[in-house]
């Protein structure tokens, strides 16, 4: 998507050679205009996919959720938590994931009565670096006997390998922007 690697370009920060900050639209403020294309172009990119259900993390990822989900005929928007609250007293599926940013292993749960044996579900999040977020996810949709459409991301850090992981097992990725190289505060896209 051109205009999201113009905004990159435009308004993100490299930070080493590993991350990137895109605080401006996607992170802390949200363009929301933008972000009306981003769910858009999501549907061009799972055409004609029946999607009962959209699933992410939060929390960077329910906004891009939420802003796809009118181009998804309004699919509900389930976002896996990163820890049990308390609030959760009935049955809910886990599953772990190894957080990139922060460095600490979280517990992605969602409750069992959110996700339905048969339902189809996408998954969107903002950024797709070594996998372990969405791997999570697949894990979750798959204890609750619900299928994968595919993995949607906004901004895929190809050389953290985890679009190539899913796509392993089979799971269609699509990322809207991939970035193959961080040099210098320099950001080269695939
Ligand atoms: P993964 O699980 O694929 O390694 O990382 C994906 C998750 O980590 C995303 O949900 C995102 O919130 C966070 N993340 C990974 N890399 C970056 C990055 O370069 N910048 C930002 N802002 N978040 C990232």
């Amino acid at each position: 998507m051109k205009e999201l690697e113009e905004k990159i370009l435009s308004e993100g920060v490299a930070i080493g050679t590993e991350v990137v900050k895109v605080d401006m639209f996607l992170n802390h403020m949200l363009d929301v205009g933008f972000l009306q294309r981003v769910g858009e172009e999501f549907r061009k990119r799972f055409a004609g996919e029946k999607v009962d259900k959209i699933l992410t993390v939060e929390a960077s990822g329910i906004a891009v959720a939420c802003m796809a989900s009118p181009c998804f005929d309004y699919a509900p928007v389930v976002f896996a938590k990163k820890a049990k609250p308390n609030t959760m007293t009935e049955g809910f599926h886990s599953a772990e994931a190894i957080s990139f940013t922060k460095g600490t292993v979280s517990c992605f749960v969602v409750s069992e009565k959110l996700l339905k044996p048969g339902e189809r579900i996408l998954i969107l999040d903002d950024f797709l670096a070594h996998g372990q977020a969405s791997l999570a996810l697949t894990e979750l949709i798959a204890k609750a006997g619900a299928t994968v459409v595919g993995i949607g991301a906004v901004i895929e850090k190809q050389f953290q390998g985890g679009a190539q992981r899913l796509k392993e097992r089979g799971y269609r990725v699509e990322s809207l922007a991939v970035i193959k190289k961080i040099e210098d505060g320099n950001i080269t896209f695939a």
